[in-house]
């Protein structure tokens, strides 16, 4: 036996018991179903219920993103006005700094990715600048 939620075409709802699949087609075919409500022939199977998923969201929240750049335009704002800026002499200048060739400082400037990734390997201190989204945005 099969039981199939039955709806007509007033969307009356109700169940019906089957011997099996083709024997409700054949059934419904040769108009032997009727609604008990209202005794319609056109009966049909009723969709199944859609499983209702939870309502977790997966995307950021606007205000996190809005935090984020926040952070971002704060951290190049104090590197700004707290380091001084040497241009494309960065890797020069940060490895002086290490080696205490030179007065100890915060600098920002240019570098490769090469001349970066030199850097770090001789365990000099460097970060990437984080990129002023206000600027991309434009
Ligand atoms: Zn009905």
């Amino acid at each position: 036996m099969i039981v199939y939620s039955l709806k007509c075409d007033n969307s009356h709802e109700f169940e019906g018991w089957f011997a099996s699949g083709a024997a409700f087609d054949e059934q419904a075919a040769s108009g032997k179903l009727v609604c008990p409500v209202c005794e319609s022939r056109r009966i049909g199977k009723a969709p199944m219920a859609p499983s209702v998923a939870g309502t977790k969201r997966t995307m950021p929240a606007a205000d996190e993103v809005k935090k984020m750049r926040q952070f971002m335009t704060g951290m190049r704002k104090y590197i700004k006005e707290n380091a001084e800026y040497v241009g494309k002499k960065f890797p020069e200048e940060a490895r002086k700094i290490h080696y205490g060739e030179t007065e100890e400082r915060h600098i920002y400037g240019e570098a490769t990715l090469k001349e970066a990734k030199d850097l770090v390997e001789e365990g000099v201190d460097v970060a990437p600048l984080p990129p002023d989204l206000d600027e991309q945005a434009n």
